[in-house]
């Protein structure tokens, strides 16, 4: 699961494949498909692991602290969640121009 972090307002979101911003806006980002996802602006990148976060969800136990599970900061270097600039363009879009529709 990919997620951004913006260090201006603590916000935490995680990534849809509509773009979402924090609360303060400073920080976006969203899902190309299932795997690919790019954020910009001041977001720090972080990922869960989802196998440990099910688990810990099975074991949400009735009292006391539950499981941990794991988190990480993407590294800034990764294929599969990438830095964009200042427009926040999608970089695995097509640039090819959209082909006409009959009738259009
Ligand atoms: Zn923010």
């Amino acid at each position: 699961m990919k997620l951004i972090f913006c260090p201006k307002c603590q916000d935490v979101v995680n990534l849809l494949t509509v773009l979402r911003r924090c609360r303060c806006t400073s920080s976006w980002g969203a899902y190309h498909d299932d795997v690919r996802a790019y954020y910009g602006g001041e977001a720090i990148p972080i990922g869960f692991e989802n196998p440990s976060l099910i688990q810990a969800i099975r074991d949400r136990p009735k009292t006391n602290w539950g499981s941990n599970f794991e988190a990480f900061v993407v590294p800034f270097d990764c294929p599969t969640f990438r830095q964009v600039g200042e427009h926040g363009q999608d970089p695995w879009a097509c640039p090819c121009p959209k082909k006409k529709k009959e009738g259009d």
